[in-house]
Parts: structure tokens; C-alpha cells; sequence
């Protein structure tokens, strides 16, 4: 089975994916790390700054990465497609390579809460470890629990960065979401619950399938 992941920004899918990756084995492909692996100085660069990659490279890089052997059983793909154009893009891959049923699962998220995440997202620079304001406080506010060092935000957990991706979002990865409901294999699922919540609700997806 390959599944295609399509999520609202901050709805936890790389959080799933590795989930799934590790539960089933399906290779995780994340078109932001293929794209950061590429020995292509302008590729970098363009990855780096959050500017537009080329289509036709991001298609030549998927179509070799899905036609190897570790993904004949299936896989994971998240971050792919996004927009109309790549929507074409994927069609095309999808025909030519392993015979698996597609299936695009749509992690749903409020803005709202989406919002919470974004902005009560604070990390420690020491241990990695992530903890939330609003979610999943440290018991002393700004300090990490495991580690005592002073916790961090990032300077693109701000509510800017975060409503310009939703409305993007919203303008030109919704009308995906519309095509590929028109085709029957799209389950939605909501991200706003905890990750073992979502992650369980996805299991009884993947369990109607054995392909
Ligand atoms: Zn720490």
C-alpha cells in the first residue's frame, strides 16, 4: 500500500509518518528531505531559503526514489502534492511505478489549534526534547524537564509564518484534496487529538487494506 499523506500545516504528519514507518516498515519519503539530500548547490540553496524548486527536478528525484526496491511493498510519502500542478506530476509517477493501492490520508486540523501548537511550541537547544505552552507544559515554565536548560522558540513558530501557510494551505492544496475526493480513496483523519489517538484512527484505515 502507498500512502500519501497531505496534512493542514502543524497537523503532526512527520510525527505520523515516522510512526507508521516504524510500526509497518514503510519507507518515510519527505519531499523536504529528498530535497535537502540532493548534491546540488542551487537545490540547497533554494531548499534553504524556502524558495520554489523547480517541478521537473522535484519529479525526476521522486520518480527515482519510489522506483527503488525498498518501495515495491509500498511507502509513505508526505509533502507531496501540494499544489495543481504537481498534482499532474504525481498521477504520472503513480502510474509507472510498484502495482499498490494509493490511498491519500488528509490529517485535518482547526487553525485554532494549529495556532496553539505553532505558538506554545518551546524546545530545549540541549536535549531536543519539545514541550508545548498551551499542551504539554514543562513543570517550570521555560525550563526543560529533563535537562534543566532554559527552553527555546524558533523563530518560525511565530503566528505570521503560521496563517501564510494555512491560507496557502487552504488556496493550493485544498483543490487537491477536492480532485483526489472525487476519486474515492481519500480518508480524513483529525489531527488534533494526540498523536496515539491519530495514530490509532489510522491504524483502522490501513487495516480495511492488504495490499
Ligand atoms: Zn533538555
Amino acid at each position: 500500500m502507498n500512502i500519501t499523506f497531505i496534512s493542514a500545516p502543524a497537523a503532526g504528519k512527520g510525527l505520523i509518518s515516522s510512526m507508521l514507518n516504524e510500526k509497518y516498515g514503510f519507507p518515510h519519503i519527505s519531499i523536504g528531505d529528498l530535497l535537502r539530500s540532493v548534491d546540488d548547490v542551487k537545490v540547497k540553496n533554494q531548499v534553504k531559503n524556502g524558495e520554489f524548486v523547480d517541478n521537473r527536478i522535484i519529479a525526476k528525484l521522486l520518480k527515482e526514489r519510489l522506483s527503488m526496491p525498498d518501495c515495491d511493498n509500498g511507502f509513505i510519502l508526505d509533502g507531496f502534492p501540494r499544489n495543481m500542478t504537481q498534482l499532474s506530476i504525481y498521477e504520472d509517477i503513480c502510474e509507472h511505478i510498484n502495482n499498490k493501492k494509493n490511498i491519500i490520508i488528509v490529517l485535518d486540523i482547526p487553525r485554532e489549534v494549529g495556532e496553539m501548537r505553532v505558538t506554545g511550541r518551546r524546545v530545549c537547544p540541549n536535549c531536543g526534547y519539545v514541550f508545548n505552552e498551551y499542551f504539554d507544559k514543562p513543570k517550570v515554565s521555560g525550563i526543560c524537564d529533563h535537562c534543566s536548560h532554559e527552553l527555546i522558540q524558533r523563530s518560525d513558530d511565530n503566528i505570521e509564518t503560521y496563517e501564510r501557510r494555512y491560507d496557502t494551505y487552504l488556496k493550493e492544496t485544498k483543490p487537491v484534496i477536492d480532485y483526489f475526493e472525487t476519486r474515492g480513496n481519500v480518508y480524513h483523519v483529525d489531527g488534533s487529538k494526540s498523536s496515539d489517538e491519530t495514530f490509532r484512527d489510522i491504524e483502522k484505515i490501513i487495516g480495511g487494506y492488504n495490499d
